[in-house]
């Protein structure tokens, strides 16, 4: 028997409407590329949404058609969010800092139709350009003051192709399942993979985030969303701010240290997103100005581990609240937010930390599970670790247009493998071992390269460690530990088996210790695994 509710769909451009009606005086700041300090409110940001859902009509965008932002997180990239999925076109968030070649595969394999860029990245799309033979056109995210002199062909001007339009639309009632938005996410090796967001997928993961218990968000909020708009739909912060009617806080292109301490303490911010790159800036301004932290409250922090001294400085020197959020781009991306819990919060603050560092419990509507070699279930029990595997409403069920990715991304059963390897204790609380491609696969059994990476820098002449599988006749593959010495010291490579010896099991203990200068690092700072395989590739260890 069906239930007899009505069947209205759950849409975006209900969210900024909602907003618009029930908080029409809250505020949106964003820092601007131009230079000043843009302000308006909810009621701005609804009218301005619909003058561009019409601009967008009048330059021939239809419903799925794909428009590209290449765009800072502020008011005007907050409008395109709306007015793009709100009439049934697709937002496509482009990464500007991906390499060239990628950029171009994105843009082209999505088949973007219109790129609204800001004036920072103008520069960039003159020089490709020639490489993007299916953009119609381009607008700049500026008013005619501001306008660059620019070879982009079929170029306007944001602020004046929005203005002469009337500020009434009416949102079509599109399906919600709908495609909304699409990102692009990028492995280490061969072309980013779209995932296509739809209405109803955006509308419940709001609800899901704005459901952890203690997040506590609201009208009273000020949230400072960090982590790109590029990137994940800034993890859902435009979405579900709005909804709550907490007040948005964009910080534009000035994402260092000093920037976002100025912004945070003079727009009263609260509650701020991002990851742990800009907080390590952040925290060190912060201690070398000697300053505080005025109003903020929590911060978010995901994307990579949170380290746990920084959970501590914050809680301990700023009394700020430090959460770790784990997801990935497939997951619109929020899976587990690790919080204390009331019945926690007496517990000692080392201990409280412990709790901190794990990646959370999931949000409601992730369903985890973690599986063994052969994809057999494992148990909940703290212990036990395998690869993770989640699915639920907000999770892509493939990516767009390439079924190659999608023949791998799936169990049997339709779970989506998140390459991720976990433990889940009996609390729900789950903790990152390893990744799938890092773990080390020893006669069957699991080894977490990172658990032994991480005994190995407690040894003291240890500067830093990586452990990478290196082939075995009889195990597959056994564990090599590649690292470097503390200036000065002359560990050998029996003084550091000794060390491990009494940090982990015995069958764990890598099969040989090679010391080398330094460890090869991405642009971002991240351990570069992969090039290091191939560095060791062929290398016999003295047990095969
Ligand atoms: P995002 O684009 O949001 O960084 P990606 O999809 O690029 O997400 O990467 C997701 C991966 O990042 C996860 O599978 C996981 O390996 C890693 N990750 C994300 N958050 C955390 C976290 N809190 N702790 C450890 N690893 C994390």
């Amino acid at each position: 028997m069906r239930g007899l509710m009505m069947d209205r769909p759950l849409l975006i451009s209900q969210i900024i409407e909602y907003a618009a009606s029930n908080f029409p005086d809250q505020e949106v700041v964003s820092q601007t590329v131009e230079g000043e300090l843009h302000r308006y409110t909810y009621r701005d940001a609804a009218r301005r949404s619909r003058q561009l859902a019409h601009a967008l009509g009048q330059l021939g965008v239809q419903r799925s058609d794909r428009v590209a932002t290449v765009a800072w997180n502020t008011y005007r990239h907050l409008e395109l969010y709306y007015a793009t999925s709100g009439t049934g076109a697709i937002c496509h968030t482009i990464n500007p800092r991906l390499p060239a070649d990628q950029f171009i595969y994105m843009i082209n394999h999505a088949q973007d139709k219109y790129i609204f860029v800001d004036l920072t990245f103008v520069p960039l799309l003159e020089k490709l350009k020639d490489q993007l033979p299916g953009v119609a056109g381009f607008v700049i995210l500026t008013d005619r003051a501001h306008m660059p002199e620019t070879q982009l062909p079929n170029v306007h001007c944001y602020e004046e192709l929005i203005a002469e339009h009337p500020t009434e639309f009416h949102w079509p009632d599109l399906d919600e399942t709908t495609a909304s938005s699409l990102c692009y996410t990028s492995g280490t090796t061969g072309n980013p993979k779209g995932v296509l967001y739809s209405h109803r997928s955006t509308v419940l993961h709001s609800f899901f985030v704005l459901s952890v218990p203690g997040l506590g968000m609201d009208e009273e909020s000020a949230m400072l969303p960090v982590v790109p708009m590029f990137h994940v739909n800034a993890w859902g912060v435009p979405y579900f701010g709005p909804m709550v009617g907490a007040k948005l806080v964009f910080p534009g292109p000035r994402l260092d240290g000093e920037s976002l301490a100025n912004l945070m303490n003079q727009e009263g911010v609260t509650d701020a997103w991002g990851v742990p790159t800009v907080w390590l800036g952040l925290l060190k301004h912060m201690r070398s100005a000697g300053e505080r932290f005025r109003t903020l409250k929590q911060v978010l922090i995901g994307g990579s581990a949170a380290p746990r001294a920084m959970l501590q400085e914050f809680k301990e020197r700023f009394d700020v609240e430090g959460l770790q959020g784990w997801g990935m781009t497939e997951m619109s991306p929020i899976g587990t937010v690790s919080l204390v819990r009331p019945k926690d919060r007496d517990r000692p603050a080392s201990e409280q930390l412990d709790i901190k560092c794990k990646q959370g419990r999931a949000v409601f509507g992730v369903d985890m599970k973690i599986v063994d070699d052969q994809g057999n279930p494992l148990p909940h029990d703290g212990e036990a670790f395998g690869e993770l595997l989640v699915r639920g409403p907000a999770i892509l069920s493939g990516y767009y247009e390439n079924p190659e990715a999608n023949a791998k991304a799936f169990d049997a059963e339709g779970w989506f493998r998140t390459g991720d390897v976990s433990r889940i204790d009996r609390e729900g609380y789950m903790e990152i071992v390893d990744r799938t491609k890092d773990v080390i696969k020893s006669g069957g059994e699991w080894i977490s390269s990172i658990d032994l990476e991480n005994a190995a820098v407690g040894h003291p002449e240890i500067a830093e460690a990586a452990v990478i599988a290196a082939a075995h006749p009889k195990w597959d593959e056994r564990p090599l530990l590649v690292c470097v010495r503390e200036s000065g010291s002359s560990v050998d490579k029996d003084g550091v088996l000794a060390y491990l010896s009494d940090h982990v099991a015995k069958w764990w203990l890598p099969d040989d210790v090679v010391f080398v200068e330094e460890l090869p690092h991405s642009a971002t700072g991240k351990l570069q695994k992969a090039k290091l395989r191939e560095e060791f590739k062929g290398y016999t260890l003295p047990t095969a």
